[in-house]
């Protein structure tokens, strides 16, 4: 990889010191297409699977779903009500009578035609019956005979001809894509694909992300917290962040702050997995062994990004590790080692690298706009991810408050957090009142 992928653009350098955090995502979408390419190279069938559907959900769909058939199969009602053809409604009379010949359920049509004067009762997603094209819905209509429900009124100026019916093919035709490849396949796409009568679908593999965490203060669950230490919890809050985009998780466990063990460790995940995502280590005093070692194992970049929390991070590649089949490189994201840090970088630089290199179309999380409740201190120059709740305002306009203390280390602000408040690079400070950017954490569906 070129000095140019991974170094930061130097007019970013030159005005602030630090990389511009969309510069340093161009910078990462960009070397994951490269990564994309060569292993597109490679051709490996396995890059595919075939899953039973009820298998898919949140995986990426490999290549276009195109429909086998049209659907609806056929013209079919919209609504419980009665069937009839739309040129009767061609009259100067304000009421029109319509005799009721018969019923047209859903998956029982009817046989038969309606003439001139006529109607059929016709249930929501039945077949429109020869010589209908508009359905009358069962409220618009009265019986102008008491206790006799053979004949039907209705006025005219309620309908026009052809309303309440669905077109055979106006979901979708026959031949055309159902759902394109790409697609991080959502609840939709499943009820999607299985109304096209489809068992199977072919997804991505998902790809392998190798976790570690670094640092001799690190100690494990269950281990005694010697003076000093403290549990590794960013392991937890990766794992559980993997998970979420259902993918591949190898546990490479704590490394020490130990060159030959921080090499051993690199070069194993690096032999066995996709993408290597580590904690810690790569702030100043910490990052320079971190950088020899990457010298000798791959091709990384060390970036102070203008950002808050999460400013040291490294990024780059680790060349293929000797053995390794197929020989790809492995994606190598340095997170800074604060709990909070971690969580906003990735959520900020990982994931929507990972869902690309797992070949998903579309990678961006939605971003919402809310009311700030408090005023909130911002300098520009960098981006901050402040940790808040999104609610509604008794008038019922969304608002966003944070969740106190936002110290990069405070991991309770995430955990009671439900969206983060993004302060955009140039923003200065916010005044309670004022509409701000918010990601929240959950989609629904
Ligand atoms: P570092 O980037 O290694 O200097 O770490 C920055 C801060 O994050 C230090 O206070 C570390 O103790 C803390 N830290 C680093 N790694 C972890 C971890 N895996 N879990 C919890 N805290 C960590
Ligand atoms: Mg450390």
């Amino acid at each position: 990889m070129t000095e140019s992928k991974t170094s930061p653009p130097n007019n970013a350098v030159m005005l602030t010191g630090s990389l511009h955090v969309d510069d340093a995502r161009i910078a990462i979408a960009g070397l994951v297409e490269e990564l994309i390419s060569e292993s597109r190279a490679m051709h490996d069938p396995n890059d595919i699977e075939v899953l039973a559907l009820d298998q898919t959900i949140n995986r990426i769909l490999a290549e276009d779903l195109l429909s086998p058939i049209d659907v609806p199969s056929a013209d079919n009602s919209a609504m419980d009500g009665f069937a009839f053809h739309g040129d009767f409604l061609n009259t100067n009379d304000a009421v029109i009578k319509l005799k009721v010949i018969g019923t047209a359920y859903a998956g029982k049509p009817y046989e038969g035609n309606v003439g001139r004067g006529e109607c059929l009762k016709i249930m929501t997603g039945a077949i429109m019956p020869d010589g209908c094209d508009t359905v009358v819905p069962q409220e618009f209509t009265a019986n102008p005979i008491p206790n006799n429900s053979s004949v039907i009124q209705f006025k005219t100026e309620q309908l026009k001809p052809g309303e309440n019916r669905r077109l055979r093919g106006e979901d979708l035709q026959a031949g055309k894509p159902a759902i394109v490849a790409g697609r991080l396949l959502r609840p939709s796409d499943l009820g999607l694909a299985a109304s096209l009568g489809i068992a199977t679908l072919r997804v991505h593999r998902r790809i392998k992300v190798a976790i570690l965490s670094s640092g001799d203060e690190l100690r494990s669950i269950g281990q005694t917290l010697d003076p000093g230490c403290i549990y590794d919890s960013n392991r937890y809050s990766l794992i559980g962040l993997l998970n979420r985009l259902n993918l591949e998780i190898v546990d490479c466990g704590i490394v020490r702050d130990d060159p030959a063990a921080l090499k051993a460790a690199f070069s194993q995940a690096a032999k066995q997995a996709d993408v290597l995502i580590s904690s810690g280590g790569v702030s100043v005093g910490e990052a320079d062994y971190t950088k020899q070692i990457m010298q000798e194992l791959g091709d990384v970049g060390f970036w102070k990004i203008a950002m808050r929390p999460g400013r040291p991070m490294a990024f780059g590649v680790l060349k293929p590790a000797s053995g390794k089949f197929p020989a790809r490189k492995t994606l190598f994201f340095g997170l800074p080692g604060n709990p909070v840090a971690v969580m906003v970088t990735f959520y900020q630089f990982v994931r929507s690298a990972l869902l690309q290199l797992n070949g998903a179309s579309q990678t961006e999380p939605p971003i919402t706009q809310a009311i700030a409740a408090e005023a909130i201190r911002k300098r520009p120059g960098r981006t901050e991810f402040q940790r808040a709740i999104l609610s509604r305002r008794v008038d019922g306009r969304p608002t966003v408050s944070l969740t106190g203390s936002q110290g990069a280390g405070i991991l309770r602000s995430m955990s009671e957090a439900n969206c983060f408040v993004i302060l955009g690079h140039d923003q200065g400070n916010i005044s309670a009142g004022d509409s701000v950017d918010v990601a929240l954490f959950d989609g629904l569906l």
